[in-house]
């Protein structure tokens, strides 16, 4: 759970009023033809049945595993069964249910018995995170500026602002002339540039801080 997450259930806001994921959500996937999103649940459930070798990995839960924050997942030896062959190009993939609605099986979709994506140049999906060397939309970026204009303070909670697309969020407020509060007990990006006299700095660690306020919500008026 990203820290802002943390903080909206803390805080017991309604998450999609207030909600912006700016580098998307590993809950949905995308289409890279149609672009439909299509719910993670529902392509983790297709990736076990397409996959039955590779379901006990795909069972683990997030204890057991090393996520990155864009997704990737690093799979320990011991976690296979040395019984068992894990190639990689075995693995299947369902297709986009939209592409597949409208495409069929055909020369431009072509699935295998079991529905997996075989061939093609449609149906493909990914996580709806952005990758690296990929971009923020024009949409977004402008949804985004929208807020800070709107704005009047930023409240920064445990990130390095090492993304510069986040870092550029911050630089426009400060070029606001707008005051920032940074709370986490690590490096900041750029922190001497971005946090100035009447900004406000807290060196705590931002989950311990969050822990608290969910246990302060929970202690009746
Ligand atoms: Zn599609």
């Amino acid at each position: 759970m990203t820290g802002a997450r943390r903080l909206i259930h803390a805080v017991d806001i309604d998450e999609d009023d207030m909600f912006i994921e700016l580098h998307g959500s590993l809950q949905q996937v995308i289409c890279l033809h149609c672009h439909a999103k299509t719910p993670r649940t529902h392509i983790q459930t297709e990736l076990i049945r397409l996959n039955p070798r590779w379901a006990p990995l795909l069972s683990l839960d997030e204890k057991e595993l090393k996520m990155n924050a864009d997704g990737d997942v690093d799979l320990r030896a011991s976690l296979l069964d040395t019984r068992d062959s894990h190639e990689y190009r075995t693995f299947r993939y369902p297709p986009c249910p939209a592409c597949l609605n409208r495409y069929g099986s055909s020369s431009i979709l072509q699935v295998d018995a079991d529905g997996a994506w075989k061939g093609g140049t449609v149906g493909i999906i990914k996580p709806a995170v952005i990758f690296f060397g990929e971009n923020v939309s024009s949409e977004m970026r402008q949804l985004v500026n929208n807020i800070i204009d709107a704005s009047d303070q930023m409240l920064i909670i445990g990130t390095t602002l090492a993304v510069l697309s986040a870092q550029r969020l911050v630089r426009t407020m400060k070029s606001q002339g707008k005051r920032i509060a940074v709370l986490t007990s690590g490096y900041v990006r750029n922190e001497e540039t971005l946090v100035h006299d009447n900004d406000i700095r807290i060196w705590w660690k931002s989950s311990d801080v969050l822990k608290h306020i969910s246990y302060f919500r929970k202690i009746p008026p």
